[in-house]
């Protein structure tokens, strides 16, 4: 059985305060809960990691972050190493989110040394693909993400893909209301755990946790969970909802 995950984005959003006040609710909820379908991961910006931490000790929720640098240690004023993030407590770091992509111009390249420098530094890694409206339109979808992934994942050690979830985000469909249908999303999926399995065999396609992320609510979610390869969900908006969060883990099967 593979691991299921819903984790939630919550980009730039939330001050302190209101971060430790949410994420208490969220751990409250799941504390009194005999198990929850998915294991619900929580993304805050860096300033909130070390609190958050805190709250989330005893619960049944994880902890991540949203990016790490480049690099691990040094003058590079504004930056956080990913073993700063580790140092928190967090457990998982997200990388390759389009927005980083579009805004930071962070490559494939950049991409795949970080995500060498979090799994090296302890963190497991969120590692997000996916395509443009353009590429979708031009048919190039595959050829996008197959690229992403060769370039991005595919220097890993089938040891290193272990520390690996990877979440499916077509561009055109984050914080756009569009969603992908549960077929497309499941057509690229496969299509990813087949290229993982072509690299790295059959036990680690098996293994590696897919999810879907791009306007993901509770009123979609359960249709997409459906999917056999649509392992939870990254959610960035419905992530600041508490019921809505907590209603898309549990659409979980
Ligand atoms: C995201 O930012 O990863 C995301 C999926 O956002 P939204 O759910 O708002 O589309």
């Amino acid at each position: 059985m593979r691991k299921k995950i819903v984790a939630g984005n919550w980009k730039m959003n939330m001050d302190l305060a209101e971060g430790l006040k949410f994420a208490g609710s969220i751990d409250k909820y799941f504390k009194d809960k005999p198990s929850a379908r998915a294991l619900p991961i929580l993304c805050t910006p860096f300033i909130h990691l070390a609190g958050v931490s805190e709250i989330l000790k005893h619960g049944k929720v994880a902890l991540g972050a949203q990016n790490c640098a480049s690099e691990a240690s040094g003058a590079f004023t504004g930056e956080v190493s990913a073993w700063m993030v580790r140092s928190t407590g967090a457990e998982y770091v997200i990388l390759g989110h389009s927005e980083r992509r579009m805004y930071y111009h962070e490559d494939d390249m950049l991409i795949n040394k970080k995500t060498l420098l979090a799994i090296n530094s302890g963190l497991k890694v969120i590692f997000c693909c996916g395509e443009v409206l353009s590429e979708r339109e031009a048919g190039s979808h595959f050829q996008i993400v197959k690229r992403q992934l060769e370039v991005g994942l595919f220097t890993l050690s089938e040891e290193q893909m272990d520390k690996i979830v990877v979440a499916y985000e077509p561009v055109w469909a984050i914080g756009t209301g569009l969603t992908a249908t549960p077929d497309q999303a499941q057509e690229m999926h496969k299509f990813i755990r087949d290229k993982v399995k072509e690299k790295y065999g059959n036990d680690c396609a098996k293994k590696l946790p897919i999810l879907y992320g791009g306007s993901c609510k509770p009123s979609n979610a359960a249709e997409i969970f459906s999917k056999p390869d649509v392992d939870g969900g990254l959610i960035g908006g419905a992530s600041l909802k508490r019921e809505d969060f907590v209603a898309i883990v549990e659409a979980m099967q």
